[in-house]
């Protein structure tokens, strides 16, 4: 079992490290499966619960209510969800001024900004 399930999860690491953006449970599950062979969505379920409660990858909540996951190690960036196929790609956007902005007094710790619309095969 253990060398099994060794694979699984580095399978699903490569596939998140290579993503172009978070991936929901059943997209984790197509793209690894092609890596390690059979693989459950239960067994996806299971192996990212564990890596994000360890903290090695990062679990997305977008207004689609899907939950996606990521890897931890991607610096700070942006998502655009495609409404129609609901694919999430990873953005970078000049986000550094929007602080000033802000009421006089006030202080940013943390921003998270999404953008909507209609990926390439979509539009
Ligand atoms: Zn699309
Ligand atoms: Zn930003």
């Amino acid at each position: 079992m253990a060398k099994r399930s060794t694979r699984q999860k580095r399978a699903i690491e490569q596939v998140l490290h290579h993503a172009r953006g978070p991936l929901s449970a059943r997209q984790i599950q197509a793209k690894a499966s092609e890596l390690c062979g059979s693989l459950s969505l239960a067994t996806v379920y299971r192996i990212v619960a564990t890596g994000a409660e360890a903290g090695d990858l990062v679990t997305v909540h977008l207004e689609d209510n899907v939950t996606r996951y990521e890897d931890k190690n991607r610096k700070h960036h942006h998502h655009f969800l495609c409404e129609d196929c609901e694919e999430v790609i990873d953005i970078q956007l000049p986000c550094e001024t929007l602080a000033h902005r802000l009421p006089e007094g006030y202080a940013v710790t943390r921003h998270e900004i999404t953008l909507y619309g209609r990926c390439a095969e979509c539009a």
